[in-house]
């Protein structure tokens, strides 16, 4: 069909099966590129122009990458799918799900679309464990926008410290908390330590960088805890030699403007001034789950995630898929009994082939196929020249490592999987400029014009 005969396409469309997709993340980014081959009408929804490479978000918010080194128009990305005639893509936001009529809703009810297939691949967002008045305080770091905000408060931080006279209020601007030790607190730390010991030491005149303290606040017993333990304690050896202070067993019990309070392993309850606090500890599902389980009924876990059948879809409603981060889904067909699946991109995109591979044998009337999760291990990396690695690797099967070697191998994995050559040759210069220089690309803070900001709803 040819790109300049939208009318044609446009009633050629009217009679292919429609596909609503939500969301253009991992998940969603795989599903389209399957089901754009397929006879089917698919409109892509996502509240952002951009697919987000969330693994280096912590680069951007440590001004060690740029926004667009990490991401990329969707529209741009999907060109090619786009050529092919049969996909939509739209900016906006669904804010319900209509499953007995069969629609969802944009923009709170500005626009409604309707589908004969739904897959919902809305993602997660931060979980503050019941207080959300300490998101003003400690921002998480899920979008560029949080990215951004981090980058602003540390940069920033440095900034008041140097204007501020020698004393406690000096040394609460350059303490910096990171509140859980998965893998984004250690990531998020391990750079924090370099910006302060490594990239800013010359540039102060009254302040010593150096002296900045990186504070890893851990509620469980252990950093890294999705890691066997042996490479946990490497890590913690790791983080410690960066002249990171680790807290483990301490129960944040409240954050605010000056800092926060922990109840230590003994119960006693002990204050951290920090001026800059980042919260890397609770993921929840997007709100989509909850609208969801009011269209359908359907369960949801402790963490807001839809719980599916074992062919990704909603119980009673095979024609809406629930994918990535946002549904609480189980492997089937491994060894032992099937077992939960974790919240990472592998597995995401792992589903959106699923999710979409099952719509196509729907339209044919044949019968699903359960997921399955290939596990290829975890990696974190916690600072320059240091990561751990537990990775299934072919042939050799289960290896665990750390150190150089495991942070080459990090380097190679993230470089493969970014989207676009020009993102990885944007990204590999970076890292090699700034692995030889201390140097960091993305350290210019724009001001906020406070009455632009306000005009424009904070959105300047
Ligand atoms: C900081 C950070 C670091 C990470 N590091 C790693 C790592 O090193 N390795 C790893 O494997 N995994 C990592 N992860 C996890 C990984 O990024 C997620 O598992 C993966 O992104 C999940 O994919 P998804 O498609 O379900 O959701 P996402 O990739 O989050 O995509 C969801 C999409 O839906 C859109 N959306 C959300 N709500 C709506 C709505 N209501 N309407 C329209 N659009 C909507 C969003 O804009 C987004 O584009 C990390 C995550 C974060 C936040």
């Amino acid at each position: 069909m040819s790109r300049t005969d939208p009318v044609s396409q446009e009633s050629r469309g009217a009679q292919r099966p429609r596909v609503v997709i939500v969301g253009c993340g991992f998940a969603g980014i795989e599903a389209v590129r399957i089901l754009s081959k397929a006879d089917v009408e698919i409109t892509l929804v996502d509240r952002t122009n951009h697919h987000l490479f969330q693994p280096l978000l912590y680069q951007v918010a440590t001004a060690g990458l740029s926004a667009p080194a990490i991401s990329g128009p969707i529209r741009h990305i999907l060109r090619s799918e786009m050529q092919r005639g049969n996909l939509t893509v739209l900016l906006g936001e669904v804010t319900a799900i209509d499953a007995a009529g069969r629609s969802v809703e944009l923009d709170h009810g500005a626009e409604r679309l309707s589908y004969e297939h739904l897959i919902v691949a809305a993602g997660a967002t931060h979980s503050y464990f019941g207080h959300d008045e300490w998101a003003a305080h400690a921002p998480g770091l899920k979008t560029l926008a949080d990215a951004f905000d981090i980058r602003r408060r540390v940069l920033l931080a440095f900034e008041r410290a140097e204007r501020k006279p020698e004393g406690p209020h000096r040394q609460a601007c350059l303490t910096f908390a990171v509140v859980g030790a998965g893998p984004t607190g250690v990531e998020m730390a391990g750079m924090m330590a370099e910006i302060a010991h490594h990239t800013l030491p010359d540039e102060f005149r009254r302040i010593d960088s150096r002296r900045a303290r990186v504070v890893l606040v851990e509620g469980g017993p252990r950093v890294l805890s999705a890691f066997p333990e042996k490479l946990s304690t490497r890590a913690l050896e790791q983080l410690r030699t960066l002249g990171i202070e680790v807290l483990t067993s301490a129960k944040v019990t409240e954050i605010d403007a000056e800092g926060l309070t922990y109840q230590d392993g003994d119960g006693t309850s002990r204050r951290l001034e920090a001026k800059t606090v980042v919260w890397a500890a609770g993921v929840a599902a997007s709100p989509l789950g909850r609208a969801l389980s009011q269209s359908t009924g359907c369960s949801l876990d402790r963490a807001g995630r839809v719980i599916v059948e074992p062919d990704l879809s909603v119980p009673g409603h095979p024609e809406i898929q629930v994918v990535g981060d946002l549904a609480a889904a189980l492997s089937h067909g491994g060894k032992g009994p099937p077992a939960p699946v974790p919240g990472v991109s592998p597995a995401a995109k792992q589903m959106g082939r699923t999710a979409a591979g099952n719509l196509l044998r729907r339209l044919q009337g044949e019968k699903t196929e359960s997921f399955h999760y290939a596990d290829y291990g975890n990696l974190a990396t916690i600072g320059r020249s240091s990561a751990i690695a537990d990775v299934e690797v072919p042939v050799l099967g289960r290896l665990r490592f750390s150190g150089m070697a495991a942070w080459l191998f990090w380097l190679f994995v993230h470089i493969y999987f970014l989207i676009g050559f020009r993102n990885r040759m944007v990204v590999l210069s970076d890292w090699a400029w700034a692995y030889f220089s201390f140097e960091r690309q993305a350290r210019v803070v724009a001001e906020v014009d406070k009455r632009r900001a306000a005009a424009a709803g904070g959105d300047a």
